[in-house]
């Protein structure tokens, strides 16, 4: 489903990624973990093309990501073609993100009548079927500064999944929350994960990778050091630095 091959990453004289290879298939979820710096978000940036890769390759069923190939060669694509591509992949960061001038429900609707111009009375439907889903129905007409942390992040993830992604990416999703308010978010992304999700989620949260993650991914600057189940990595990693990040965050 999202495939990296031998993929570099630069800024500058700064070699983000070395040569990250990392398969995710349908359906799966992977965990990455590593120290800060070490290249977890440009990792995932690189899957939806906010960064160029350098070299290598990010593929996603079967299609290159960002470039298209010709005559033995890669070729940037246009932005519509990029655009089209990223329709494909949900995206929740750290700092929710909403559009602060639009209710809970304009947030979530706003991709697809923009961007897919899908039918209103449709795109109503899949909004409260969403809205729904990550507990948040009597909500759909609030202002996003009306709301906690934990619910604004759980219509970021509700308006993530409004395009009907192939795969969802998280950036520490519940690192800017309140400790109190971080469970209910963790809760969402249990759900999405059981009914089959594709979900490559970068965080902290220990417990979330041993009861969710299909594969766990330490990151250590810019390589994979280890990558296996979350009984593995977590409880007997075969790295030093493993050991000791794990020691850390737990
Ligand atoms: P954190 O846990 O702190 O979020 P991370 O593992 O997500 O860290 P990245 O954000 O991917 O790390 O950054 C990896 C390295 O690349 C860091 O040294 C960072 O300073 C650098 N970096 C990231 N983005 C840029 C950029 N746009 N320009 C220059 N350097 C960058
Ligand atoms: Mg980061």
């Amino acid at each position: 489903m999202v495939e990296l091959h031998d993929v570099h990453k630069r800024f500058g004289p700064l070699h983000v990624l070395r040569g990250v290879s990392l398969s995710v298939r349908q359906g799966e979820v992977a965990v990455i973990l590593g120290p800060s710096g070490s290249g977890k978000s440009t990792l995932l940036r690189t899957i939806n093309h906010l960064e160029k890769v350098e070299s290598g390759t990010v593929e996603i069923e079967g299609e290159l990501v960002g470039y298209r190939r010709a005559g033995g060669q890669l070729h940037e694509l246009h932005e519509l073609e990029i655009l089209r591509q990223r329709t494909k992949i949900g995206f929740v960061f750290q700092s929710f993100n909403l559009f602060p001038h639009l209710t809970v429900r304009q947030n979530v609707a706003e991709a697809p009548l923009s961007a897919q111009r899908r039918r209103r009375a449709e795109v109503d439907a899949l909004v409260t079927r969403l809205l729904d889903r990550v507990g948040l129905a009597d909500k759909a007409d609030a202002y996003p500064r009306t709301l906690s942390g934990g619910q604004q992040q759980r219509v970021a993830i509700a308006r993530a999944l409004a395009l009907e992604p192939k795969v969802v990416l998280f950036d520490e999703p519940t690192s800017a929350l309140d400790p109190e308010l971080v469970g209910e978010v963790l809760e969402v992304m249990k759900d999405l994960a059981r009914t089959g999700t594709t979900m490559l989620v970068v965080t902290h949260e220990i417990g979330f990778a041993r009861e969710v993650a299909d594969t766990v991914v330490f990151m250590d600057a810019g390589r994979i050091l280890e990558q296996g189940p979350p009984s593995q990595v977590l409880d007997s990693p075969r790295h030093e630095r493993t050991r000791a990040f794990i020691g850390k965050v737990l």
